[in-house]
């Protein structure tokens, strides 16, 4: 299977009305069977339409002819949104036995949350909030940014911004922020549209703010707020003071007299180790590396590899940041990329490749929700991926392997405040829908000051202000996203020190993981994977701890 050989024909209002009358006949019929094979079928014809639609745009934001196949993808979602709800409707009218005979009972509860999150009196709402996401990410994309004589884009400014040349550093963060300050008015205006209209769809919905449908919308069944902000407690109590200390040593190692914000991404003070050699030759020294972890592992990479299911290279207009996305009717995913010569490349190729494998792995699951776990879950495939390959990184970064390996376990806690931090935004923004801008500015500030206590803005003066938060695309186009990150760091942490006690049983418990798709929630996944809930309290603690030994922190 190639790329080139997946095609969607694109929906029309009349081809889904046929398509949908069909699965209505067959409920009417009373063949369930036949309704529920007809229903998915047609239901992974349209993600796979809907997947190729957005990953063309993604390719290329200025292509008029993507962008024309996006406005119409994002006028017919909640058309289809609607068909798939009134079918969930029907189906939780009838006797479930037949249902759970067949999926289990966790497809009936995923379809109980799913019909709550959608009317038809929010269907334009949604087309709108389509719109403006993709308004950030075309303008985000538009970047054209003078640099040392070159013209960079957003992901091109970032090697700089690692550089061991202190003024280079503190140059390229400036750039970044200057064209952030250019477009602040723009970003504040799509935000302040997003969270009003997520907030009338909430209250059209019979919600009082956007919180709890927000919470709804990412498929949480069995966790909530609460959960959520003592989990972030955890984060605050147990490893902010430790990040404190990682970011002293740093500012001891680099021998500054103070360590600023520019200062920060210097995690290495020899250098940020590099990944050796180009896209090339990354794609097939990354066989080897895969070839080393696993089997099963290594010939699904040769099928992506050979079937051309990736585009990693850093493009102008191509949209920002790397994810995966896949074409159900195919049973292929596809890793999305910005490559630009430093350590992130490896660090998002290995995680992409984590979601692009559980994918694959759990194609053959019964039904088309079971192919993707809630995104928490969904985030364990490929942070572990990323720490699983710590054996076999050495042939991405040579004698540099040790040092990529302190680098990249610092990031991942150096993390965990800065992801609580953006999930503790979003739960006051949508507390105070009404805000003005510089009053999200200024809850930015508050709570920035509270998980990132060591930041330095400097002469910065926009992030000074409290607006960082704009360069984080979730806050954006993935409300309430950006915490699932942290739940899976905290479990994907637990895969490293076990890989660590027994490398093949723990890679056996991952690959079982991968094949459970979505066919349980978070917390069930994680049991059967062997792994404590980070909502347990001491479970946070007690990895934290092992990675701060291992640091000599
Ligand atoms: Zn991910």
């Amino acid at each position: 299977m190639r790329f080139d050989e997946i095609t969607a024909v694109q929906p029309t209002y009349q081809s889904l009305a046929a398509d949908y009358a069909d699965v209505h006949e067959a409920l009417d019929r009373g063949d369930l069977r036949r309704a529920l094979a007809e229903w998915d079928r047609l239901r992974r014809v349209n993600e796979t339409w809907l997947s190729l639609v957005h990953l063309h745009f993604s390719q290329d934001t200025l292509n008029p002819q993507y962008k024309s196949d996006r406005n119409y993808a994002d006028e017919l979602g909640p058309v289809i949104i609607g068909y798939d709800t009134a079918i969930r409707r029907r189906l939780l009218a009838l006797d479930a036995a037949p249902v759970v005979t067949q999926y289990g009972q966790h497809a009936l509860d995923i379809w109980r949350n799913e019909v709550t999150t959608f009317d038809a009196v929010i269907a334009e709402d949604l087309e709108e909030e389509s719109r403006l996401e993709a308004r950030y990410t075309e303008l985000l994309a538009s970047a054209k940014i003078e640099f040392d004589g070159k013209i960079l884009n957003l992901a091109g400014l970032v090697p700089y911004t690692e550089s061991l040349n202190r003024n280079t550093r503190y140059r390229a963060t400036r750039t970044r922020w200057v064209f952030f300050e250019k477009n602040g008015d723009e970003l504040d205006e799509i935000y302040s549209r997003l969270t009003r209209l997520r907030h009338a769809m909430a209250c059209k919905l019979g919600d009082t703010t956007f919180t709890a449908l927000g919470y709804r919308r990412m498929g949480r069944l069995d966790y909530g707020v609460e959960e959520v902000a003592s989990y972030r407690r955890e984060i605050l109590t147990h490893v902010v003071p430790l990040i404190g200390r990682v970011i002293r040593q740093r500012q001891h190692e680099n021998h500054l007299d103070v360590l600023y914000a520019w200062d920060e991404a210097l995690v290495d003070a020899a250098g940020n180790p590099k990944p050796e050699g180009d896209g090339d030759t990354l794609a097939s020294k990354a066989q080897l590396m895969f070839n080393g972890m696993d089997s099963r592992l290594a010939g699904f990479y040769r099928r992506m590899n050979d079937g051309n299911f990736m585009d990693l290279m850093i493009r102008p207009t191509k949209a920002g940041g790397g994810f995966c996305t896949a074409f159900p009717i195919f049973g292929m995913p596809y890793i999305f990329a910005n490559f630009n010569g430093t350590h992130h490349d490896i660090d998002v190729f290995t995680h992409e490749m984590g979601h692009a494998f559980q994918y694959y792995q759990s194609r053959n699951q019964p039904t088309v929700d079971y192919l993707w776990p809630t995104a928490e879950a969904a985030e364990i495939h490929s942070m572990a991926l990323e720490f699983l390959s710590y054996p076999m990184i050495d042939t991405m970064f040579g004698e540099q392997a040790e040092r990529y390996r302190r680098m990249h376990l610092i990031s991942a806690l150096e993390f965990l405040p800065y992801g609580a931090c953006v999930d503790h935004f979003q739960h006051e923004i949508y507390a105070n829908p009404n805000a003005s801008p510089s009053e999200r500015h200024a809850i930015w500030l508050k709570l920035e000051r509270l998980y990132l206590p060591w930041r330095k803005w400097g002469d910065l003066s926009y992030p000074a202000k409290g607006g960082r938060w704009q360069a984080q695309g979730h806050i954006f186009s993935s409300p309430f996203y950006y915490i699932d990150y942290t739940l899976a760091g905290c479990c994907a942490l637990q895969f490293w020190v076990k890989s660590q006690e027994n490398y093949r049983a723990c890679f056996d418990a991952y690959v079982n993981l991968c094949s459970l798709g979505g066919s349980a929630p978070f917390t069930g996944l994680i049991e059967a994977a062997g792994l404590k809930s980070p909502f347990e309290p001491g479970v946070l603690e007690g990895v934290v701890k092992v990675a701060a030994q291992r640091l000599a922190l």
